[in-house]
C-alpha cells in the first residue's frame, strides 16, 4: 500500500480515538456534576449513607479528571508555544539564497 495512505489512516485513527476519549471524559465529568447536584439535598441516614459515598466518589472523579485536563492543556499550550517560536525563528534567521530560490546558475 501507499505509505502516504497508511500515514493518513494512522492519523485519522488517532484523531478518532482522541475525540472518543475526550467525549468519555466529558461525559464522566458531566454525570458526576449531575449526581452531586441532584443528590446534594438528600435525607442523609448517617455515617453509612450510600448516597454520601456516591457523592464522595463523584467528587474524587471530578478532582482526578480535572487535574488531568489541566495537565493536558498545559502540555498542549507548550506545544503551541514551541511551534510559534520555531516559526518566528525561521522568519528571523532565514535568508534567501540562489539555492532557496531555485535559481539555476549556468556558466
Ligand atoms: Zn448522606
Amino acid at each position: 500500500m501507499d505509505k502516504l495512505f497508511l500515514n493518513t489512516r494512522k492519523i485519522l485513527k488517532s484523531r478518532v480515538t482522541l475525540v472518543f476519549v475526550s467525549f468519555l471524559l466529558l461525559c464522566s465529568i458531566l454525570v458526576s456534576v449531575l449526581v452531586i447536584a441532584l443528590e446534594s439535598e438528600h435525607e442523609c441516614s448517617g455515617d453509612d449513607c450510600p448516597i454520601c459515598a456516591c457523592i464522595h466518589q463523584c467528587e474524587k472523579c471530578i478532582s482526578l479528571l480535572s487535574s488531568g485536563c489541566v495537565s493536558f492543556f498545559a502540555f498542549a499550550n507548550c506545544n503551541t508555544l514551541r511551534t510559534l517560536l520555531v516559526k518566528a525563528a525561521e522568519k528571523v534567521f532565514s535568508h534567501t539564497t540562489p539555492i532557496t530560490q531555485k535559481v539555476r546558475l549556468n556558466d
